[in-house]
């Protein structure tokens, strides 16, 4: 395969190659200073005490770029002080000694020190970090005095860098200790119990590729821990690059957008399932996981962990909605593909539907009388009376089964570590042992009813949506998202390629569909209009959602879902905001400033 050479930005260039000197000088420092000292004495050899050593070679951790190959996540340097357990003399007063120079160097207290020094914490044939993250001077410091010091240890380690702080924290993720658990899994590729692996996002889904193989060196050392001959090397194979589908910039205004809010805003190029933007708020700094941790740190990830409001849940991906309205092009076209309205047939609205022998009525929605409406302008005003005798002539299968062919409530397969799945209520759920089935194991025709209009067991990811409304949008192809495009590094390159398959839904029910969609935001008392009526020459369609929740449903989660231009979509955008009002008041705002951002961006 053939790649382009990635084009970039002269900052991006620059900091780059910085980075690759950083990285490498700290490689070839590791290398000499560890040359000199006496580690990994597990392979000394019998008879030649303090001769012969083996050497780990740690490898670079591989970057992560955007789609215009501009750094998102690095390589910094960090500085350690350490103590070797195994080279440590035995004699009181070397400890002493040991001790004096830590306390001088780092300013510690002799308790402190002590504490830090406790065997009890030590790994088997690993050094003790001391103090993690010390300063550049302190650094050399004890480098000065390590050849004179039995055990001291001055070490540099690469440490994660996410350039742009909480930006796409979701789906860049961090990296912490490696857990004993991961350690397990990964030990056979010679991980060890100290290394800094992905515990989030691509970090973690990628933790093999990213992290690299480690080296080796065995080498002959004199009395005093200087090198004589390497007798062996293998050198340490660097993590390979990723290269993500999303575009910083979108991204950056799709969390602006979000700020202050809980939800979600997902950008989707319509061509190709190309994701431009996965935003979740509330967010984090994944910076803060990055070892050395300070006591401030670990207080954040702590409080990150218990919020009620789940910062470090992505919401685009992670969490199942209510879809409301913005089901209804669903229910649409499957009533448009199985004939069971045309574009001509019109139903009548008078504010309310009855089901006949139950007394409750379903209201359209704020009590609206739409009068007689067809399919294009009870999408534009949401008319919820027009879905409820629609529905109600289709059934729930017919209604579920458009959902499946669009893939809702079904895993996307985004190469995130966690997806929600969601629910597409159909009768194999129904039977399931799902828990919240059970109550929908008989189904009435109400449950129908509700479902004409995505309320009830319906859940969808925003991601999922915004697939589905990709796949109306471009004519009737559904594209897998994909979040990776190519890995690059190594022996050969990877391109993850593009996943598409058709619908296999008639042109002109998608036409009629994309026609309503298009009055949603073009036409007057459409649902959108209001809002973007300013930017008309966008061309957007869409639908907006509103599905309320909470013990009295006094909380709604507030959808828009919609498409630019029109005729030729370049970018599908799904907002939805918990707590929210309405579709059009709350989520439909945000789409505006990430669809007029992405146009001023040159699309
Ligand atoms: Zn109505």
């Amino acid at each position: 395969m053939v790649f382009e050479r990635p084009e970039k930005g002269t900052t991006g260039r620059t900091r780059t190659l910085l980075l690759i000197i950083g990285v490498s000088l700290c490689l070839v420092a590791i290398r000499l200073w560890s040359l000199q000292i006496a580690n990994g004495s597990r392979y000394r050899e019998k008879g030649l005490r303090n001769r012969i050593r083996t050497v780990i070679l740690k490898p670079r951790r591989g970057n992560i770029y955007d789609r215009n190959s501009l750094l998102l996540v690095g390589n910094t340097l960090r500085y350690d002080a350490s103590v070797d357990y195994t080279e440590m003399e035995r004699n009181r007063e070397a400890r002493a000694l040991l001790v004096r120079v830590l306390q001088r160097v780092l300013g510690l207290s002799e308790a402190q020190i002590k504490k830090r020094l406790d065997p009890r914490k030590a790994i088997h044939y690993l050094p003790v970090k001391v103090q993690r993250g010390i300063t550049e001077q302190q650094f050399y410091q004890l480098k000065s005095v390590e050849a004179d010091v039995p055990g001291l240890l001055a070490e540099v380690e690469a440490s994660r860098d996410y350039v742009e702080g909480s930006l796409a924290a979701h789906v860049l993720g961090a990296v912490g200790a490696i857990s004993p658990e991961m350690y397990r899994r990964y030990k056979k590729y010679g991980y060890r119990r100290d290394d800094v692996v992905g515990i989030m996002g691509l970090e973690r889904m990628f933790e093999r590729v990213l992290q690299g193989n480690k080296g080796k060196m065995k080498v002959q050392v004199d009395y005093r821990s200087r090198l004589d001959r390497i007798i062996e090397e293998k050198k340490p194979q660097p993590g390979k690059s990723l290269y993500l589908t999303i575009d910083v910039r979108l991204q950056r205004t799709a969390e602006n957008a979000l700020s202050g809010k809980k939800g979600a805003i997902v950008a989707l190029d319509p061509r190709n399932g190309d994701v431009l933007a996965l935003a979740s708020s509330p967010t984090f700094d994944p910076n803060v996981y990055s070892l050395p941790r300070s006591d401030e740190d670990v207080e954040n990830i702590l409080a990150w962990g218990h919020d009620p409001n789940k910062p470090l849940y992505n919401r685009a991906v992670r969490v199942a909605y209510s879809l409301g309205s913005a089901f209804k092009p669903i229910v649409a076209l499957a009533g448009l593909e199985a004939r069971t309205i045309s574009k001509n047939t019109t139903f009548h609205c008078p504010g309310a539907f009855y089901l006949p022998g139950v007394s409750r009525p379903w209201r359209c929605y704020h009590n609206y009388r739409h009068g007689w409406v067809s399919i294009e302008n009870a999408l534009k005003r949401s008319c919820n009376v027009f879905f409820y005798n629609l529905g109600r002539k289709l059934g729930a299968e017919a209604m579920c089964a458009m959902a499946a062919r669009l893939h809702l409530g079904e895993k996307t397969g985004i190469v995130l570590p966690i997806e929600a799945r969601g629910i597409n209520p159909d009768e194999t759920w129904r039977n399931s042992s799902d828990l919240r089935a059970r109550s929908f194991v008989t189904w009435y025709a109400g449950n129908t009813i509700n479902l004409s209009i995505g309320q009830g067991p319906l859940e969808v990811t925003p991601l999922q949506t915004a697939c589905a409304y990709a796949a109306i949008a471009n004519g009737g192809t559904y594209y897998h998202p994909r979040l990776v495009s190519k890995i690059m590094g190594g022996q050969r390159n990877m391109l993850f390629p593009v996943r598409s398959e058709p619908l296999g839904v008639g042109e002109s029910s998608l036409r009629t569909i994309k026609e309503g969609l298009r009055k949603v935001a073009q036409e007057p008392r459409g649902t959108a209009y209001r809002v973007f009526e300013d930017v008309s020459f966008l061309k957007v369609a869409g639908k907006t959602g509103t599905a309320q929740y909470g013990p009295n449903n006094e909380l709604a989660y507030a959808w828009f879902v919609g498409y630019a231009p029109c005729d030729d979509p370049r970018i599908v955008v799904v907002v939805l905001v918990e707590e929210g009002e309405t579709g059009g008041a709350t989520a439909a705002p945000l789409a505006k400033q990430v669809l007029t951002d992405f146009f001023t961006l040159g699309g």
